[in-house]
């Protein structure tokens, strides 16, 4: 178990970041004050994908339709009103994004691991 749980750590540290991203930035959408950076940032990274299939239009996350992007990866269209799907945690997957530094793990560390920000705030598990 342990180790297959070490060998899905790469995959669960980004797929955790993604998690991440889409609360942060649903949160911001609903209960934040002023600009949502989280959407900014991802209006930026995927700007060439952020057009309407059905009109050709650009279209981006706005406050407004940030929480619906974020968590069900829908958009809506300002120049037609239509709606569409948008694989944002795909797309995400295909690029190098990292919200967090690696971190330390107990149960996903080997010897040869160096964390970047060494805890020290849990027990580190012993062998039986
Ligand atoms: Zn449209």
């Amino acid at each position: 178990m342990i180790s297959l749980y070490s060998e899905m750590s790469a995959v669960e540290e980004r797929y955790l970041d993604y998690i991440l991203l889409t609360s942060i930035g649903s949160y911001g959408s609903l209960f934040g004050e002023g600009r949502n950076e989280i959407a900014i940032e991802i209006n930026k990274m995927f700007k060439e994908f952020l057009n309407c299939p059905h009109c050709g239009m650009k279209v981006s996350i706005r406050k407004s339709n940030a929480a619906r992007f974020f968590l069900m990866e829908m958009m809506d269209c300002e120049h037609c009103g239509e709606d569409h799907h948008f694989p944002f945690h795909w797309l995400l997957s295909k690029t190098k994004f990292r919200l967090r530094e690696k971190e330390s793990h107990p149960l996903t560390e080997t010897q040869n691991d160096t964390p970047a920000h060494p805890r020290t705030d849990f027990p580190v598990p012993t062998e039986d």
